[in-house]
């Protein structure tokens, strides 16, 4: 069938300007939009016409085009036109919101079904002792991953039945209600915006296509991992829908507080409780490390809360090679009760110290 010349689909003179051509469209395309028309086939194939029309004219260069070489100078420069209505809607959203003022509404519900959408991220978190997640771990985390239902392959139909196009929508997933001039789409509560009804479901999943798998992931943490870090393990979060890529498995280190060493950053701090006696006079003392201990040298005069850095018996470094240090942080006791001789010893070396001042 030959091409209808556009000046003739839109009803306008050959030398009309781009609001005449403008206000034309518009009232071809609400006088036989699909959605105003559902079903009527020469109606669809009007807006069709009009729409490709209406893209040539209002498209200088295309309409140079046209108004010398015809529909054939189109196809030689590589124009096709649309391949459907919702090409036209994609194409002329602004368009339409331009005509209607509410265009998002007025476009025709693309059926959602056909859209892979990717799945949803699993979040979980792991509990590890401060020693695990120094040294590295690998640790069973147990997920209740929805999967497919093995008993329908994922329809959600019972088995030797298979879903049906909603009749109501017509598969659509979304359905039109008339408001005066405008149409406005909703979704489709038959099918509950899918566009697919079940007419059996299936007994283990109940219809929903998708049952709990009980899967167990080893999940290993790197030496160094510090609290609030987590590991992503690509694709074992929940399947995608419509062939929709998998989402990721989040395991987030939760670190439990040590009895012994306070982490800050790779640096562990552990206290050292000295008698002010042993602080004065210096002495060699074992402080705790991760591995085991280790000896520290305390000078004579140690004063509370004085530090002291060991290099390297801290936290390895999560990127990078090395580790963090052990600050021994000093605390001074002083002795609740004193025997009698602790007190004149104690007596006599105030008595020195205030004649020394
Ligand atoms: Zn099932
Ligand atoms: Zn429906």
């Amino acid at each position: 069938m030959p091409k209808r010349d556009y000046y003739e689909v839109l009803g306008v003179p050959r030398d009309a300007d781009a609001d005449t051509i403008k206000k034309a469209y518009r009232r071809a395309a609400l006088d036989c939009h699909p959605d105003r028309n559902p079903g009527d086939h020469t109606c669809e194939e009007r807006f069709k016409d009009v729409s490709e029309a209406y893209q040539v004219l209002s498209d200088p260069q295309k309409r140079e085009l046209y108004d010398h070489y015809g529909h054939d100078g189109l196809s030689g420069a590589g124009y096709t036109g649309f391949t459907g209505v919702e090409d036209i809607f994609d194409h002329f959203e602004d368009v339409f919101s331009d005509f209607f003022g509410f265009g998002g509404s007025f476009r025709r519900g693309r059926p959602r079904r056909q859209a892979p959408r990717p799945g949803r991220d699993i979040r979980k978190t792991v509990n590890l002792t401060l020693r695990e997640a120094a040294f590295g771990t690998t640790k069973t985390v147990h997920l209740g991953r929805p999967g497919p239902c093995p008993d329908c392959g994922g329809s959600g139909a019972r088995r030797g039945t298979s879903p049906e196009t909603c009749g109501t929508c017509r598969g659509r997933g979304q359905v039109a209600h008339s408001r005066g001039a405008f149409v406005l789409t909703t979704s489709c509560g038959d099918c509950g915006g899918t566009g697919v009804r079940i007419p059996e479901p299936c007994a283990r999943c109940e219809g929903g296509g998708q049952v709990l798998e009980e899967r167990e992931i080893e999940v290993a943490f790197p030496p160094g991992i510090d609290d609030g870090v987590s590991i992503r393990i690509l694709g074992e979060g929940s399947p995608g829908t419509m062939g929709g890529p998998p989402g990721n498995l989040l395991v987030t280190a939760g670190i439990e507080p040590d009895p012994v060493f306070k982490r800050d950053g790779d640096d562990l701090v552990v206290a050292l409780p000295l008698a002010f006696a042993r602080a004065a006079l210096g002495a060699t003392v074992r402080v705790p490390t991760l591995e085991g201990e280790t000896e520290l040298e305390i000078p004579p005069g140690t004063q509370p809360h004085e530090n002291f850095r060991l290099p390297g018996l801290g936290v390895p470094h999560l990127r990078g090679r090395g580790r963090g240090d052990l600050v021994v942080v000093v605390t001074l006791t002083v002795p609740r009760k004193l025997s009698r001789k602790q007190k004149k010893l104690l007596t006599t070396m105030l008595e020195e110290e205030e004649t020394e001042e």
